[in-house]
Formats: C-alpha cells, sequence, structure tokens
C-alpha cells in the first residue's frame, strides 16, 4: 500500500487502543465488585429459602411417616428423627448418609453440601424433635 498524505490509514492508531483499554478497564474496575456482590446476595437469598425448604420439608416428613412422640424420648425415636432428617437433606441435594456412628445423643447435626455459598448448615432438633432450627454459617437462618 502507498501512504498518501490525506488518505488515513485503517484501524486505530497504539494511543487509541491504549485508552480503549484503560476506559474498558476502569468500567470492569467498576462493574465487577457489585456483580460479585449480587451473586452473594443472590446466594443467601436462594441459601436461605433452601433452609426454610428443609425446615418445612422436616415437618412434612415427620407427619407423613406418622411418627408418634412417646412421652418420654428415647433413643429409637430421636434415631428414627435423625434418620428422617437425613432422608430430607438427600431429598435437597446433599450426600450425607446416615449410620449408626452418625447418631448425636445433643440433636445436633451438620451438613457441608447444601448451600450454595459453600456454607456450614447446623441443624437443632426442637426439644421433642418434631420440627428443626437450620442456620448456614455463611448466610445465617432465614428466621
Ligand atoms: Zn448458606
Amino acid at each position: 500500500m502507498r501512504w498518501h498524505p490525506l488518505r488515513r490509514e485503517a484501524g486505530m492508531t497504539m494511543i487509541e487502543v491504549v485508552v480503549v483499554l484503560v476506559i474498558l478497564a476502569i468500567l470492569a474496575a467498576m462493574t465487577i465488585p457489585s456483580l460479585n456482590g449480587f451473586i452473594t446476595d443472590a446466594n443467601q437469598k436462594n441459601c436461605r429459602a433452601i433452609e426454610k425448604d428443609i425446615a418445612n420439608s422436616y415437618v412434612e416428613a415427620f407427619v407423613d411417616n406418622g411418627i408418634e412422640t412417646p412421652g418420654t424420648l428415647t433413643e429409637d425415636y430421636k434415631k428414627n428423627c435423625a434418620k428422617l432428617l437425613y432422608k430430607v437433606m438427600r431429598e435437597k441435594g446433599s450426600a450425607a448418609v446416615y449410620n449408626s456412628s452418625t447418631y448425636k445423643t445433643d440433636g445436633i447435626y451438620t451438613f457441608s453440601d447444601a448451600c450454595p455459598n459453600k456454607g456450614t448448615y447446623t441443624i437443632t432438633f426442637s426439644t421433642d424433635y418434631r420440627s428443626i432450627d437450620i442456620t448456614c454459617s455463611v448466610d445465617g437462618s432465614y428466621k
């Protein structure tokens, strides 16, 4: 191509490219942190919806299974409730499996694979084991 004094060369000069890249970098620097905030916020809302769903599903499963609450809570009753909780958690996507060594006499269980923010759920049975309280280490509780 021959150089002509009146014709501008096609494309951008190096300075124009640098200016465009700087503008893009500034826009990205302003946008990405707030975008991360939106994602974390959305995951927190999602987590709390999951918590509420788990709590409701446990109560539903308890009623559906026709479990009788004894006057004095027995180990068998508590184990049945724990098994039911694991069944509910598996339905909600947890891979946790109930076995004899999983049983906790204090009625407090943890699950670390159901929160979208990678938090750990601490699930505590009510005193009669008919309902549960659930709190996420990252997102708190839906209550
Ligand atoms: Zn969470």
